[in-house]
């Protein structure tokens, strides 16, 4: 069996990519060159409103303490360091008006008042997820609204955010589980989605069968997979539960182990091809219009002159 090699905590895990997860393989598939940035560091993603919510969600359904994981507020933009350093200069300037026996302008004591309160507010809202009041309020609603689910009570004895780094076939993988119960043989994963009727959990599959696949290498347990997604709609709110059959994740498992393969064939030649190289101009229409890499994509760019 597969041993557990590296403990990470949630910051580290995000941030690492020398262990492959289930995303990463998506991303490669999707266009290794695309990947190969990311893994570099030259793809800047802002955390999106959405992976902001779904971690709210998260958060709340693994009974975190609210104290510890939210900032009901919002953070300010600037970044400690330079709030800490407008500060003293602010300060320096109060200073000198006082040994010339004149009190601080308006304006300075302000901007003073105003750079505290951010600083205060940078320092409680690091590594806290930052949420608006009424924002806050709806992700509470849809973690409630899952929760009514009946069937939900599966996952009351299973641990909460499990993070396996491990090596397999002499891969290194990770995983970040939002379930794990192994002596009932559960995997679930909490999922919010903006209006459950248009919500196809199929694309999860490939998800699920990575965590199935790292669990049973390094538990020698064979998981029932299961989805729980909830509405983010704020007006109405509905939930399900998805139950994934095994013949469905035994097949993205044998997907996810070619993607794997091709990974490993790129990684030994150092040679991460574009889709564009590969598969030509329609490709670029398929995929890179629809690439959030797109705008600054050296292979995304119109290279040819347009007639008009
Ligand atoms: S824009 Fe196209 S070539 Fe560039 S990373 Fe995206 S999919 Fe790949």
């Amino acid at each position: 069996m597969a041993e557990i090699i590296k403990k990470f905590t949630e910051e580290e895990y995000y941030k690492d990519f020398k262990f492959i997860t289930n995303s990463h393989i998506l991303n490669f598939n999707y266009c290794p060159y695309f990947y190969i940035e990311k893994r570099h560091g030259k793809v800047i993603e802002l955390d999106k409103d959405y992976f902001i919510y779904g971690k709210g969600v998260d958060s709340i359904l693994s009974k975190d303490d609210p104290e510890k994981k939210f900032f009901i507020g919002t953070s300010p933009k600037e970044s400690l360091k330079d709030l800490e350093e407008y500060k003293k200069i602010l300060e320096n300037e109060i200073s000198e008006r006082a040994k010339g026996g004149k009190a601080p302008l308006k304006s300075q004591s302000e901007k003073l008042k105003k750079t505290e309160d951010k600083i205060r507010a940078a320092k409680n809202s690091k590594n806290k997820i930052v949420l608006t009041s009424t924002v806050f309020l709806n992700v509470m609603d849809t973690a409630k609204e899952i929760l009514k689910q009946p069937l939900y009570r599966a996952f009351d004895n299973a641990k909460c955010q499990v993070i396996i780094a491990t090596k397999i076939n002499g891969v290194k993988v990770k995983c970040m589980i939002d379930k794990l119960d192994l002596k009932n043989k559960i995997i679930g994963d909490d999922k919010t989605t903006a209006q459950m009727t248009t919500f196809d959990p199929e694309m999860y599959l490939q998800q699920l069968a990575w965590y199935r696949w790292i669990v049973r290498e390094v538990y020698g347990v064979n998981c029932d997979c299961y989805l729980a997604v909830g509405d983010k709609n704020s007006l109405f709110k509905r939930s399900s539960l998805y139950y994934a059959s095994k013949s469905r994740i035994d097949y993205q498992e044998e997907l996810n182990q070619e993607y794997i393969k091709k990974f490993l064939e790129y990684q030994k030649n150092n040679n991460y091809p574009t889709c564009i190289n590969e598969e030509g101009k329609e490709m670029r229409e398929k995929k890179c219009f629809k690439c959030d890499h797109y705008t600054y994509c050296k292979y995304s760019r119109q290279t040819e002159f347009i007639i008009i």
